[in-house]
């Protein structure tokens, strides 16, 4: 089946960008859960791979539209894997009643976690896991690693999240400082995306 309209299910902007520059050769419509009114589903799973296709599921049966779902994080070695699948939540305090999410805030936190450790070891990953669900049929898994460190100098604003303090292994500048093209060619979103692009665009 030719896929014309995806939904993707994420409030996130910065994803919805990546995700949408990622598809654009490809003619399909990008529509964002928000365009559909569509909630944010709640992320109860305990893996990437759970809250992917809870979300993919959700709103797949909710728009009667082939959706597409990305769960992410950053996963910090001497940090036995923290954030990981919390990495928004990580970010995220409650202000006179509301829940803020501040990644600013988060990157001084990590910091000072790794600085609080006393190791030198600061590796970490980006993981993704995409979930894809079309309206009959079973979901369909794709995911991406990208193996890097974290710095102590946050660096660059092209990115979204905890990019400007990962540098990604083979370079020596942080996320914040690629841009989308560049790293969709080596980032966690974009490994998956490729396995999608090349198993439901590429094989028609
Ligand atoms: P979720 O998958 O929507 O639960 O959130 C994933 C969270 O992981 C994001 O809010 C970011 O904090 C983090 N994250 C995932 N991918 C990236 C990325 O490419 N760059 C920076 N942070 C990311």
């Amino acid at each position: 089946m030719m896929i014309k309209e995806l939904v993707i299910a994420s409030h996130n902007q910065g994803k919805i960008d990546e995700i949408s520059k990622m598809l654009a050769p490809y003619g399909v419509k990008v529509i964002s859960a928000r365009e559909l009114n569509l909630p944010d589903v709640e992320e109860t799973g305990t893996t990437f791979r759970e809250n992917a296709e809870l979300k993919a599921v959700q709103l797949s049966n909710l728009s009667g539209k082939p959706c597409l779902a990305d769960d992410s994080g950053l996963c910090v070695d001497a940090l036995n894997g923290r954030p990981g699948v919390y990495s928004a939540r990580y970010a995220e305090y409650v202000e006179n009643g509301k829940t803020v999410r501040d990644f600013d805030r988060a990157m001084d936190m990590l910091i000072k976690e790794l600085q609080q450790s006393q190791t030198q070891d600061w590796s970490a990953h980006f993981s993704c896991v995409l979930a894809f669900k079309e309206p009959e049929a079973d979901c369909r898994f794709f995911e991406g690693k990208v193996e890097g460190k974290i710095v102590s100098q946050k660096s660059g604003n092209m990115g979204f999240g905890f990019d400007p303090i990962f540098v990604p292994e083979g370079f020596n500048k942080t996320f914040g400082n690629f841009s989308k093209d560049e790293k969709a060619l080596v980032s966690h979103r974009g490994r998956a995306f490729e396995k999608f692009i090349k198993e439901v665009f590429e094989t028609e």
